[in-house]
């Protein structure tokens, strides 16, 4: 099963939770932390880590003895990523997707493909998880090539941490999961944000359903959004003190509430049902 673990908005409390159920569990499990432009599943699952792998995505490389300043792939362009100045032709590497048309059109084979590195997976061990990570260079845009490798990592039971919002990266992420697990809260923003992230599951064709997390016991803004949408509410984790003061020394959900996890074992058995 691939289970991902997102959220509409950021700070709702989701790789925490994605966390705290890889380590209730306790079994053979791939962990993809696919947040890359802010990792942090590694300061719950403490992982050792072991090897690193740069990602690349294709970039073109202009011929200037052959390229003769035609213009042709300054136009097809899509990124807007070559610029014409007067007889020469330039590259914007950070704004290059990688998509090779400008090769394909440029009538001089003036271009060839190399690779850009844009970051680094990395890769280590904590108990029964394989632990994987994304590293996105300082600078650079390109989050998704990151992604997508990070999500070649395969397992009988996958949980994906994903990016906050439902932006590209984010929708990268939950495609292709058997399940998706929105963790949000009663708030008005969490209300707004958890619409959207409902509309991209419902677009790719995952099913969903949700974590409400600081709840006060009155979650009637989430309640009638969900039962508008017809998505379950799996669990509701209570807006309790301990959990801060457990994050602020780097401890976990389970730590600051070691009575959730019977809860988070329960609501996993949920989702295995849902998926059947
Ligand atoms: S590879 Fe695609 S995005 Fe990059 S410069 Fe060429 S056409 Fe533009
Ligand atoms: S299409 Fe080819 S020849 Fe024309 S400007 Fe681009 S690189 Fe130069």
């Amino acid at each position: 099963m691939i289970l991902a673990v997102a959220s509409g908005k950021g700070g709702t409390g989701k790789t925490s939770v994605a966390c705290a159920l890889a380590i209730a569990l306790d079994r053979p499990m791939t962990f993809l932390d696919c947040d890359v432009e802010g990792a942090n599943a590694h300061l719950f699952l403490r992982p050792a880590m072991h090897s690193r792998e740069e990602v690349f995505v294709p970039c073109p490389m202009i011929d200037a003895d052959r390229c003769d300043a035609c213009g042709r792939c300054v136009k097809e362009c899509q990124f807007g990523a070559m610029i014409q100045l007067g007889k020469k032709v330039k590259l914007m590497a950070n704004l290059c997707h990688g998509c090779g048309v400008c090769r394909l059109v440029c009538p001089r084979t003036a271009i060839t493909m190399t690779g850009r590195p844009v970051g680094i997976m990395h890769s280590g061990t904590a108990g029964p998880i394989r632990f994987y990570c994304g590293e996105l260079r300082t600078g650079e845009a390109l989050s998704v090539p990151i992604i997508r490798k990070i999500k070649e990592q395969r397992g009988d039971l996958v949980i994906i941490d994903c990016p906050p919002g439902t932006s590209c990266p984010a929708v990268e992420s939950v495609e292709g999961s058997d399940f998706a697990l929105l963790v949000t809260e009663p708030t008005p923003f969490g209300e707004h944000d958890l619409r959207g992230m409902i509309t991209v599951c419902r677009r790719l064709g995952v099913p969903c359903g949700v974590v409400i997390n600081r709840s006060s016991g009155d979650d009637a803004i989430i309640e009638s959004l969900c039962g508008a949408e017809g998505v379950s509410i799996l669990m509701r984790i209570p807006f309790d003190r301990k959990v801060a003061e457990a994050y602020a020394k780097g401890g976990t959900l389970l730590e600051a509430m070691p009575g959730i996890k019977d809860q988070l074992l329960d609501m996993f058995l949920d989702i295995e049902r849902l998926c059947r």
